[in-house]
């Protein structure tokens, strides 16, 4: 995954799951805030009108109660009804008083009625009310049941507006009995004022709409479900326009209201609180459309979406840049890297455009290349010492060893040489001791016997040399040989005297089958068994007659093992005898080297003739000494592996 598709996944996508979860929580939280304000202010609406409502009709029955207490209605309604004589003059009389002295006092009343207890209506400011029968109105039947009552707003085709009456009965002057009833029609415009436009004028408190907003409105619903004020949005709704919402019909049938959303007269979703007027059998309703009251929240809403949308893509831009620069930066650390990898050496990155820690890790790549570039050459010089020193080496090695063989050359030829002169020394020597033994006095035979045995000592040095001198120049017959054939061979060869110093001798079983020349490492078997045998000293023979060790650990033995080392069979040849002190461990293997305490009969040429075989087949050869407690000697060799077979002889047979 890229650094930019990195940064976009652990950075850019919490911080917008972040950001939007806290929109969304932010949202919703100021939703319910606004909703529950908008109800508080809903409620305080309706309850308000609710008071209003209460205030205004108890003023108007205020008023009633007030009329009928008047002494001259009280006198005259009780002269009408009592139908004497002068009953129609009274009527007049009583009509004016109500229309010159009561109707003014309140401009919302329309219309003034006595009634009798009959129903009947006995005086009015409406002279053509006189006579009419009221006895099936509400108003006629309440006052008459219970003292007092009241209508519902009704339509009144004499006043042709809305109108509600409200009525009392009337009594005697010693308050024994009712004698009639008076009722005030009052306009229900006065009713509307309140619930839409605030408060009537006389009460002073207009503009109650204000802080309704666009679509707030304040309403009441009759018991037929009907509209009693105005709406705001439906023209001419009083009495017309019904209203059967979950708002009214939840306050209907409970007898209270609800707070609730749900969808108003017109069907529009609106944020509602119904409250039921018990005293009238009405539903007070005051209403705000969602749109309107959640208008602030949308608002919000909107704003988040694109606030967190240019937000994001902010974001992205920049976690794009920021990615890029780094990216840009680290890329070109790369390529700088690469070329660093490369070998070149010499062209540093440009760090110019990189910042912060980008900037200071160029810086350090710079330098690293620098150092680099230094010991580079200071390498590369170092090698080209080297290369020149290793060509001269080489040169030196092979001048040393044409050197080598040209004196290898000239030994064995004056060598060779040389015997012939000395058997010419040799023949005249016999014939001189011959022809003149008789002559010669005992002096002169001894000088000529002496003479015999260092001919004698110089052929066999002579032969010994180019014994050794021969196992470098001959031509080897290399193939695939059985080592432990060949092992078996010379063990054949030496088993007498094996057996004379009583020596255990064990072979690994299934030695390798090794590319040599046969003879030649049957030679080195040969010397290196001899060797340890002749080397074995006395101390750790077997003892014959009690068959076991003399002591233990001290046994006379040869163990013949192989290893594999590498490209290389690596041979042992390892004894329990006298051992090789370490500063003669290298001289054994020159001519002629023989270590002067030892009384063992040699010729000193051995292990250089082993030497010179191993190092023609291209090996090495070294001796590791003491092996145990002080004594033997491992001879170890390797003869590079060229086929994998094993030997078949196993020493077991
Ligand atoms: P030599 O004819 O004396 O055995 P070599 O070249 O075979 O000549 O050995 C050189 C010398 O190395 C020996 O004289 C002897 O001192 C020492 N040497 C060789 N093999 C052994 C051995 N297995 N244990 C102890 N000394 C050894």
């Amino acid at each position: 995954m890229t650094i930019r598709q990195k940064t976009l996944l652990w950075f850019l996508i919490p911080s917008i799951l972040i950001a939007i979860s806290t929109a969304m929580f932010c949202y919703f939280y100021t939703r319910k805030i606004v909703e529950r304000n908008i109800f508080d202010q809903l409620e305080i609406a309706a309850g308000e009108l609710q008071v209003n409502v209460r205030v205004f009709l108890e003023a108007k029955k205020g008023r009633v109660l007030d009329f009928s207490s008047d002494g001259f209605v009280r006198d005259c309604t009780e002269v009408i009804t009592g139908r004497t004589d002068s009953f129609q003059f009274y009527i007049e009389r009583l009509n004016n008083h109500l229309v010159e002295n009561k109707k003014p006092l309140d401009i919302d009343i329309l219309e003034i009625l006595i009634i009798d207890l009959e129903g009947e209506v006995i005086a009015s400011t409406e002279n053509y009310r006189i006579g009419k029968d009221v006895s099936g109105e509400v108003y006629f039947t309440e006052a008459i049941n219970r003292g007092s009552g009241i209508s519902d707003l009704s339509y009144s085709p004499d006043f042709m507006q809305n109108t509600f009456v409200v009525s009392r009965l009337l009594f005697s002057k010693e308050h024994r009995n009712s004698i009639g009833i008076i009722a005030n029609r009052f306009s229900g415009d006065t009713l509307n004022k309140i619930a839409f436009g605030g408060i009537s004028k006389e009460f002073g408190e207009e503009g109650r709409r204000k802080g309704m907003g666009e679509t707030g409105e304040t309403y009441i619903v009759n018991h037929d479900r009907l509209m009693i004020t105005e709406s705001r949005f439906v023209a001419d709704a009083i009495l017309k326009q019904v209203v059967d919402t979950e708002g009214v019909r939840h306050a209907f049938d409970n007898g209270v209201g609800m707070t609730s959303i749900y969808a108003d007269y017109r069907g529009i979703p609106t944020l509602g609180v119904s409250k039921y007027f018990e005293e009238m059998d009405w539903v007070i309703v005051a209403e705000k459309d969602v749109s309107e009251a959640f208008a602030p929240v949308v608002w919000l809403r909107n704003f988040f979406i694109i606030v967190g949308a240019s937000g994001i893509l902010i974001m992205v831009m920049i976690s794009i840049l920021i990615s890029t620069g780094i990216t840009k930066s680290i890329k070109k650390l790369i390529r700088g890297t690469k070329r660093i990898a490369g070998g070149d050496l010499e062209h540093p990155i440009k760090i110019n455009e990189m910042g912060g820690e980008i900037k200071e890790l160029g810086k350090s790549f710079n330098m690293m290349m620098r150092e680099l570039g230094k010991s580079t050459r200071e390498n590369r010089e170092l090698f080209l010492q080297v290369k020149k020193g290793r060509d001269e080496l080489i040169e030196k090695a092979r001048e040393l060893e044409k050197a080598n063989k040209e004196m290898e050359d000239f030994v064995y030829l004056t060598s060779h040489d040389l015997k012939e002169p000395l058997f010419v020394i040799g023949g005249f020597t016999s014939r001189l001791s011959l022809a003149y033994n008789d002559v010669l006095d005992d002096k002169g035979r001894m000088f000529i016997r002496r003479i015999k045995v260092n001919v004698e000592k110089m052929n066999q040095r002579i032969h010994e040399i180019m014994e050794v001198l021969r196992a470098g120049k001959i031509e080897y017959n290399f193939k695939d040989n059985d080592s432990g054939a060949i092992v078996k061979d010379v063990i054949g060869a030496l088993q007498e005297k094996i057996l004379e110093n009583k020596i255990t001798l064990s072979v690994q079983d299934n030695l390798p089958a090794i590319f040599c020349d046969e003879v030649r490492i049957k030679d080195v078997f040969l010397n290196l068994l001899t060797n340890a045998i002749k080397y074995m000293g006395n101390g750790n023979k077997l003892n014959g007659d009690k068959g076991g060790l003399v002591k233990e650990g001290l046994c006379s033995s040869i163990r013949i093992d192989c290893k594999k080392n590498g490209e290389y069979y690596k041979f042992i040849v390892e004894d329990t005898g006298i051992g090789i002190q370490a500063d003669y461990q290298k001289q054994i293997f020159k001519i002629f080297k023989r270590l002067n305490d030892i009384d063992v009969e040699g010729t000193g040429i051995g292990l250089s003739i082993v030497k010179k075989i191993i190092e023609r087949h291209k090996g090495d050869i070294w001796v590791e000494s003491p092996v145990r407690d002080g004594k033997g000697s491992r001879f170890c060799f390797t003869i590079p592996k060229i086929r994998g077979q094993t030997s078949t002889f196993n020493n077991k047979k």
